[in-house]
């Protein structure tokens, strides 16, 4: 799981923990994940709610990564209690879009056309286009000065494209820095890992726009690629001739999902012959993606596999 996410997942933690029962509720969305999600309800969140005039009066309403217009935010305040745990990435992104915007460029969105940043950034700049690739280029405006930004878990290499277009074209054009360091890690770190492995295995919410990113390149790179939420989708068919497995996960995946899958690959991995050799690739690529999450719980393993040799 991203940086982001697991703060904004602390900070309910303290909402949780400090509220009680008390009617909590998340607006829009706070992590595109069912298991996360069906947890939060578990733990006492009541809903989520997308309608200001639903929202109950005096209730507690988390607002998440992809924030709201500020004067959302401030019709919320007036009937409950607001907790903004919005990313400062995502922010980044609205920001530099606004000030873009204030220098008289027309904006270009480069990401998804319904996707919460797009949205937000529409209700600041109602006219902002939006371009999802490089194909689409021929509809920007040739004659005005154009502010890029790019939407914070979007495939990095088409922003680049874009760029690299424009340029080309010869517009007038200024690209505001503004994909997600996590995300970009991730999708620099599985273009190695598509030529190495036999399967590749993304983990993810199937609704989670940057997990769907991550396949859409894992998939063009090795077609044997497969998106699963949770460890119950893999089955030993999966893996018949299958020597070297690779793994990634979405920004938005909890790391016990990624431990319970990764676990089950090396459990249907000892049955083969040439085991240990199996799964030290594994290790090895795993190893390599798991920029933020498990590594001492890799070493365990590791361990294990070492002392049963
Ligand atoms: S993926 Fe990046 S932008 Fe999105 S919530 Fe995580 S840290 Fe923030």
């Amino acid at each position: 799981m991203c940086n982001g996410l697991r703060q904004i997942l602390a900070r309910t933690d303290k909402v949780l923990s400090s509220r009680g029962n008390k009617d909590i509720y998340i607006f829009r969305g706070l992590v595109h994940n069912h298991q996360v999600h069906k947890e939060l309800l578990e733990r006492g969140i009541k809903d989520i709610i997308n309608d200001i005039d639903k929202i109950p009066k005096d209730s507690t309403i988390i607002i998440g990564p992809h924030s709201a217009h500020y004067k959302e935010i401030e019709m919320i305040s007036q009937k409950a209690n607001v907790i903004d745990t919005s990313c400062n990435r995502v922010q980044r992104v609205i920001n530099s879009a606004i000030e873009l915007a204030k220098n008289n460029d027309k904006i270009v969105f480069v990401g998804s056309r319904e996707h919460e940043e797009a949205e937000i950034i529409r209700k600041h700049i109602p006219n902002l286009i939006v371009l999802t690739s490089e194909k689409e280029i021929n509809i920007l405006p040739q004659k005005e000065k154009l502010g890029f930004v790019c939407q914070s878990t979007f495939n990095s290499n088409v922003y680049k494209k874009i760029k690299f277009e424009v340029h080309l074209k010869g517009l007038n054009a200024s690209f505001a820095k503004s994909t997600c360091k996590d995300v970009v890690e991730r999708q620099i770190a599985i273009e190695e890992l598509c030529h190495m492995a036999d399967i590749i295995i993304v983990i993810g919410g199937f609704h989670s726009n940057n997990t769907k990113i991550l396949t859409k390149i894992c998939k063009s790179k090795n077609k044997n690629t497969i998106h699963i939420e949770t460890a119950s989708e893999l089955n030993a068919d999966l893996f018949k001739n299958i020597k070297t497995v690779g793994i990634t996960a979405g920004a938005s995946t909890p790391d016990y999902i990624i431990i319970e899958i990764f676990k089950k690959v090396l459990a249907m991995n000892r049955n083969k012959k040439n085991n240990f050799l199996d799964q030290i690739n594994i290790l090895q690529n795993y190893m390599r993606l798991s920029f933020y999450t498990i590594s001492l719980y890799i070493c365990r393993i590791k361990y294990k596999i070492f002392t049963k040799l």
